[in-house]
């Protein structure tokens, strides 16, 4: 069963673009993220790999410029259609959405820095490319600095002692770049270009970062081998190495750390505003499987869905789709623009519905019973991409001391700060 039904005023367009994003994620998301998770990594990314037919594809339909503005050739859609889209991509492969997602760092990282000169090279290419060639990905995090890439708020942050790997210097014309970024950048054994967030100031620690779209052919560019994850097996990662790697000095957008806090902040209500509208199509997915299960299965001489424990079960798991689909539009509204940043929104949407989104998983396990342990049905599967959507972009913990932060560093805000500014 296919639950669409929950979507009331919405517009003609928007049914459009929600019916759209739902046969793509059925007819090829589904089936290709099945193939490639039963493949090792190096087969993931191998030529003939079933990937390179969904990049195609998803790049053909536009799929990977769902966050750009029709000015710079993205789709051009409403923050509530990019939700729609979001949710409906993420019932068909968190692992696919979170490659799709990232190919469009490096463009993103164009558009926040509003240079037209990064615009032209980067971000518009990018929305223009129909054929899945040009893919970007995010690199911050470090084999030594996962969740210390967000320590706002901690006096360790600011300290001088948090050496970075990764670091560049300004020389002439040109930065040099140093340095390693861990094996969990996702899309980067792919990737053609990233997003990089390197130390350009270290006396302030995890403070002094600044930001710069890096193309990975450069001299110097090289990455480590894809691995093996428990989830979200379809999704490539990989780390990456860079050796006295030369970039033009307006790559580095973000060439001075004190805006780095509120380019933070745009990433994170960004970032994390899609993985929850990701989180929400799996926990709708997992939903719809039980609610499909217990009306063919019998036991105690009935369907399960007679039994009152399994409706009692079953109505939890749909509350928590519509829980999870409010926060994530919500967030989305906020958040979708450049500016303003409302990061706290998108973290609450993003911690609230991963948990949700495995907390179903874990009930539609219950609710198949031993079935619901084999890889024949999909709630085993939504069981480790769930797990490992706690962890991506930041874990719950961490993030949740983010928002903290933010909610007592800029509460309250000024009336009329959450109008929207498009
Ligand atoms: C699916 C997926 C996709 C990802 N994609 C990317 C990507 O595209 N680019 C990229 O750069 N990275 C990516 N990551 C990495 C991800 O951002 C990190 O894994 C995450 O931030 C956590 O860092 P870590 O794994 O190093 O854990 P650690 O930071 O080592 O944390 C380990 C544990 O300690 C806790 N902890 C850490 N610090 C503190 C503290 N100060 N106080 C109390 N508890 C603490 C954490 O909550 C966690 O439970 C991805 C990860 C996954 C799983």
């Amino acid at each position: 069963m296919d639950y669409l039904d929950s979507n009331l005023g919405l517009s003609d367009d928007d049914l459009a673009v929600r019916e759209a994003a739902h046969k793509f994620a059925k007819e090829i998301m589904r089936p290709t993220a099945k193939k490639l998770e039963q493949m090792t990594p190096e087969k993931v990314i191998a030529e003939d790999s079933p990937l390179w037919h969904f990049l195609k594809k998803a790049y053909e339909l536009g799929y990977h410029k769902v966050l750009f503005p029709e000015e710079v050739g993205g789709m051009g859609l409403t923050p509530l259609q990019q939700a729609i889209v979001m949710e409906e991509l993420g019932w068909g492969s968190n692992g696919l959405c979170i490659q799709l997602g990232a190919a469009g760092s490096h463009a993103l990282g164009g558009l926040m820095s509003m240079n037209p000169t990064l615009l032209e090279e980067f971000t518009i290419p990018f929305c223009n490319c129909t054929d899945g060639s040009i893919r970007g990905c995010w690199g911050v995090t470090e084999p030594d600095h996962g969740s210390d890439t967000l320590g706002f708020g901690d006096p360790f942050f600011e300290s001088s002692q948090l050496r970075a790997s990764c670091r560049a210097k300004r020389d002439g014309d040109e930065w040099v770049i140093n340095g390693q970024k861990s094996a969990w950048v996702s899309g980067a054994p792919v990737a053609t270009h990233c997003l990089l967030h390197t130390q350009i100031d270290p006396s302030r620690g995890f403070a002094g970062i600044g930001a710069a779209i890096v193309p990975l052919d450069l001299p110097g560019c090289s990455k480590g081998k894809p691995h093996e994850m428990l989830g979200m097996r379809e999704l490539n990662q990989c780390e990456l190495y860079f050796d006295d790697v030369r970039i033009p000095a307006h790559y580095m957008f973000l060439d001075n750390a004190d805006y780095y806090p509120a380019f933070a902040n745009q990433i994170l209500a960004g970032f994390n505003m899609t993985v929850a509208c990701y989180a929400t199509g799996m926990a709708r997915a997992a939903f719809e499987e039980a609610f499909s299960y217990c009306q063919q299965r019998v036991q105690g001489g009935q369907l399960l869905k007679e039994h009152r424990s399994i409706r009692q079960i079953i109505f939890k798991m749909f509350s928590r789709v519509e829980a999870c689909r409010a926060l994530s539009r919500n967030a989305a509204l906020l958040n979708s623009s450049i500016v303003p940043a409302f990061p706290e929104y998108s973290i609450a949407a993003k911690t609230t519905a991963t948990e949700m989104a495995f907390q179903n998983a874990y009930d539609a396990i219950t609710i198949f019973g031993a079935n619901g342990l084999t890889k024949e049905y999909l709630p085993e599967k939504l069981f480790r991409d769930a797990r490992a959507n706690l962890v991506c972009d930041g874990t719950t913990e961490t993030l949740q001391k983010v928002g903290g932060y933010t909610l007592f560093e800029t509460y309250p805000r000024p009336r009329g700060s959450m109008q929207r500014m498009r």
